[in-house]
């Protein structure tokens, strides 16, 4: 047995998703990502003496939402803590950050595992403001400094050490990137930073009950550099202590180009930071009806949403699983069961997940910005379903219709295109009957081959009489009058 099969990995992870509020956490300076360096700053952002910071009713409500969603349960009575330490990208000396009183307390999120569903426990969810921005390769010799990101509210979410793969890792990870997106928390993007993950690796030998000793892989922004850095990290502990070494309880970071990680500093203890609770700021007071009315204003769940379509429209695990994976996708959805009837679900389903993800992929449009509406599509997929166009006509019409949409330009309506270019299905006997004709008489081989037993050649006909229909035939009828002709003449 190789050395990898006698250690089992254990991952924690600790998210930091970036809320979508409008304003930071603790003051009114936009939270917007993107803006001229130390443009966002004001004197309480910048920690002046005699500022005070004032909460952010919205991060708390959001921090309440996922909550919620998670299953956690809200802590009423919460505190702001000092996080206390010296970095020159963190104006006041300290962070303010939630320490004994976490908003949210367990929960749990159900991601599909190898050996089907797996619950991964939370242990928190708490608020807390992120540092600023040192900027490294503007020049050699300087570091520069940006504080537009200090200040900005984050939710840090914390796992169990519950997870035993990289690959359950980045499921979790997924799940709730998913989820905070979802519930209109986060923008998660992860190129800006909205979305990164520290994770917390250890590995023990298959059996033993007492976890290893971690280490804390510090700003993974991206899936991928989340699975390379824990696969890299575990392999990197058992070599360590097959060699006869110990693994040290630190801090490291992951170098994408060299796919390794490197030792970062030594793991401080929470005692290092002093932590005590932020005099400037009223103890946070969450009630009973604030949380009931946040839990009504929240939209339905993805899990939520799953289970009714699959016992109401009969759709399967995988389907309602790629359908809900985001909110635009999931209303479109339901928008276009709206207008054509719950029987056509599975078309419906087929269409989104089929065609319109394959254009959204294509052309590199999010499923938000999505630049045709539920009502036009409709009007394409209801000429399919009372068989007006064959299906291969519909993906062109579709096409066309989104690089209308795409380029800015009025839709065509549907009926119209079907209309003018001659585009609506041949289910006239006679007239299919016509074009058989004529391509068996200009394909003698293929019916010689067909009468002897090659089902090949007949297929090779159906293309044949489909391209001389110019995609027109009905499919059914075509291979039914086919074949009579094919076994009469
Ligand atoms: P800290 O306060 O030092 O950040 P926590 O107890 O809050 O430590 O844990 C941080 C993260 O590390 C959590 O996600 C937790 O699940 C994970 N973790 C704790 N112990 C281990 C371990 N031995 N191996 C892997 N992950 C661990
Ligand atoms: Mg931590």
């Amino acid at each position: 047995m190789g050395i990898a099969e006698k250690y089992e990995a254990v991952i924690g992870l600790e998210i930091h998703a970036q809320l979508a509020t409008q304003s930071k956490l603790f003051c009114g300076d936009a939270a917007s990502f993107g803006a001229e360096p130390n443009t966002h700053i004001s004197p309480i952002t910048m920690g002046h003496p005699g500022t005070l910071p004032k909460t952010n009713v919205k991060a708390v409500e959001y921090a309440i939402r996922l909550g919620i969603a998670c299953g956690s349960r809200i802590e009423n009575n919460n505190y702001f803590a000092r996080k206390n330490y010296f970095y020159p990208d963190l104006p006041k000396g300290y962070q303010i950050t939630q320490h004994t009183t976490p908003i949210c307390v367990g929960g749990a999120i159900t991601i599909k595992g190898e050996a089907g569903d797996k619950i991964v426990q939370l242990n928190r969810i708490h608020l807390e403001e992120d540092a600023g921005k040192s900027i490294h390769d503007v020049s050699e010799l300087d570091t520069y400094i940006d504080l537009n990101r200090a200040g900005t509210p984050l939710l840090e979410i914390v796992t169990e050490p519950v997870m035993r793969s990289a690959a359950e890792a980045v499921a979790y990870a997924k799940a709730l990137h998913s989820l905070v997106v979802w519930l209109g928390v986060c923008d998660g993007n992860m190129q800006e930073g909205s979305f990164r993950c520290d994770a917390n690796v250890s590995v023990r030998p298959f059996g033993q009950k007492e976890f290893g000793t971690r280490c804390e892989i510090k700003n993974l922004n991206s899936f991928r550099f989340l699975e390379e850095a824990i696969n890299y990290e575990v392999r990197r502990q058992i070599e360590l202590i097959e060699d006869g070494g110990t693994v040290i309880q630190e801090t490291r970071l992951y170098d994408p180009d060299r796919q390794e990680t490197r030792s970062m500093r030594s793991k401080e203890d929470a005692h290092d930071y002093r932590y005590f609770p932020d005099p400037d700021l009223l103890p946070l007071i969450i009630s009973q009806e604030w949380i009931e009315e946040v839990r009504s204003s929240m939209p339905l769940l993805p899990a939520t949403l799953r289970e009714q379509w699959q016992t109401n429209f009969g759709l399967s695990a995988y389907d309602a699983q790629v359908l809900s994976q985001d909110r635009a996708s999931a209303n479109l959805f339901t928008e276009l069961i709206d207008l054509l009837g719950a029987s056509q679900a599975k078309l419906i389903s087929n269409f989104i997940t089929g065609e319109l993800a394959s254009a959204l992929n294509r052309s590199n449009v999010a499923a938000v910005d999505m630049p045709l509406q539920a009502k036009q599509l409709s009007y394409l997929l209801r000429r399919l379903i009372d068989s007006t166009i064959s299906a291969k006509i519909a993906k062109d019409i579709f096409a066309f219709m989104w690089e209308e949409a795409l380029n800015g330009k009025e839709v065509s309506d549907v009926d119209q295109i079907i209309e003018s270019r001659g585009l609506k299905q041949i289910t006239d006997s006679a007239a299919l009957g016509v074009l058989i004709d004529t391509v068996l008489q200009a394909n003698t081989k293929s019916v010689e081959e067909f009468r002897a037993g090659k089902e090949k050649a007949f297929n090779a006909l159906v293309g044949q009489v489909m391209k001389a229909s110019q995609g027109k035939a009905n499919p059914q009828q075509l291979n039914e009058l086919l074949r009579q002709k094919l076994q009469s003449s």
